[in-house]
């Protein structure tokens, strides 16, 4: 049995019920959810897009490997609507890296294994950079470590925003 934790967000079409359905899926298929924090708000990350993002960390129990959870939640991302052909197009035509979607789910952490595969790099490796993440994982593990750099979640928000505590 391992813990996995999960970064659900979108930004397009009923977010709420959309997240709400991928935690759902998640429990089934994945393992049970064991924490989740509340939904963050927050403006889209490296591209420009009116809707703006909601965010949402999940501790799961799993009995997965690490890439059949990667299988398992980008299936459970096609089933609700994300269009993996239609970004590709989009990504081409503007030159920016990230588009609009109505689901994303990336594994942040499992347990404390250190993954650098083709298809997975876990921890998340832009993790220390994005508030969208430290802010929902400070919720409910304000005291996990990042086991590369030893950091507490808490201790990396603090770093991307220094004047808040
Ligand atoms: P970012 O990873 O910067 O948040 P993204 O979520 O928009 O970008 P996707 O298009 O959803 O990127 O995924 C691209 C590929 O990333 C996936 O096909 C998957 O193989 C790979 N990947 C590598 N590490 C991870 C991870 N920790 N979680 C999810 N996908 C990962
Ligand atoms: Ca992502
Ligand atoms: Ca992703």
């Amino acid at each position: 049995m391992a813990r996995v934790v999960l970064l659900t967000g979108g930004n397009t079409g009923d977010v709420k019920r959309t997240l709400q359905a991928a935690q759902q899926l998640i429990n089934a298929r994945v393992g049970a959810v064991l924490r989740c924090s509340h939904r963050y708000e927050s403006k889209p990350w490296g591209f420009d897009a009116e809707q703006h993002f909601s965010n949402q960390a999940l501790e799961v129990s799993t009995d997965l490997q690490p890439l059949e959870v990667l299988e398992a939640v980008q299936a459970i991302e096609q089933e609700l609507g994300r269009n993996r052909a239609a970004e590709a197009v989009e990504k081409a035509r503007t030159g920016v890296a990230y588009t609009s979607r109505p689901i994303d789910i990336d594994i942040l952490f499992y347990d404390d294994e250190v993954i650098a595969s083709e298809r997975l790099t876990v921890p998340h490796p832009l993790l220390s950079e994005r508030e969208f993440a430290l802010a929902p994982l400070c919720e409910i593990m304000r005291q996990r470590r990042h086991p590369v750099t030893g950091q507490t979640m808490e201790e990396m928000y603090k770093a991307l925003r220094p004047n808040e505590n």
